[in-house]
């Protein structure tokens, strides 16, 4: 499921390429048209002609503004990649994917592809995000801007909560952009076990908790972004340290990487260094 590096390095990627690129059609699989969440006939009919403005990232979503080339008539188009969501832009004579879901034909003989192999992204054509999209406004702040946030601001937020710390990181209200894979590898880097409580935190692991945050998604984005064959369309997490690897060992103190839940939804933690 990609998260909040994924996208992030997917908009900073794709972004400059996208934007100010005019949509000429808009081709989408009858199989899979059952994803959009507005009548595929309209969004058909009401993307093209209209240019990509920007491309955007909320929470675990991404937003293109399309505008009309005339007026000052915006409309978003948001998709939730949920498990298996996947863009790619590739000439249009390029092979389609069996996993295509909709493409945007572009200027310059391109298309942005929509790809899904779990079939459960959800895509979004509104005015209005706030109004359109279910889970936009139970977003709290994006997690890469905790160092906007004060430690002392931050502290009073998280003690509003008691859950365990992997599922308080992976709550959407508390940080957005934060899934399964990235909570196991900001806990590892925090050193706190993913099953403790919030309430037993001392100050001192509060501090590693808010320093890990940003420090793991801000290197994440550095080491997608830095692979030489970076390719949007796919997800390598080869340099996790914790998530994925159960039963290695760990690259901080060697012990064996413990692993809770199934292979498609680990939860991963060291219990030799992590408390
Ligand atoms: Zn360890």
């Amino acid at each position: 499921m990609p998260e909040l590096p994924e996208l992030e390095a997917l908009r900073r990627q794709l972004g400059p390429r996208l934007e100010g690129r005019l949509v000429t059609a808009v081709e989408i699989n009858p199989q899979k048209a059952h994803m959009l969440r507005y009548p595929p006939e309209s969004f058909a009919y009401e993307l093209p002609f209209r240019r990509l403005a920007k491309l955007w990232r909320r929470g675990k979503h991404l937003i293109f503004d399309l505008d009309l080339m005339r007026g000052d008539d915006r409309r978003y188009l948001v998709i939730n990649p949920m498990l298996g969501g996947r863009l790619q832009l590739a000439p249009d004579d390029q092979k389609v994917p069996a996993t295509h879901v909709f493409s945007l034909r572009l200027d310059r003989a391109e298309e942005l592809r929509y790809l899904d192999f779990r079939d459960m992204g959800r895509i979004y054509w509104t005015a209005d995000p706030e109004q359109g999209v279910p889970a936009w406004a139970g977003h709290g702040p994006e997690a890469d801007s905790l160092r906007q946030e004060t430690l002392a601001a931050f502290c009073k937020r998280l003690r509003r909560y008691r859950d365990e710390l992997k599922d308080l990181l992976r709550n959407q209200a508390f940080l957005a952009g934060i899934g399964n894979a990235y909570s196991d590898e900001i806990l590892f880097e925090a050193k706190l076990l993913p099953l403790r409580r919030r309430a037993t935190l001392k100050p001192g692991e509060e501090q590693a908790l808010y320093a890990a945050i940003p420090l793991v998604l801000e290197r994440s984005i550095a080491t997608i972004l830095a692979n030489p064959d970076y390719d949007e369309s796919k997800q390598d997490r080869k340099f996790f340290n914790v998530h994925g690897k159960g039963g290695e060992s760990c690259p901080r103190c060697g012990h064996r990487i413990s692993q809770l839940g199934s292979n498609r939804e680990p939860l991963n933690f060291c219990r030799g260094c992590q408390l």
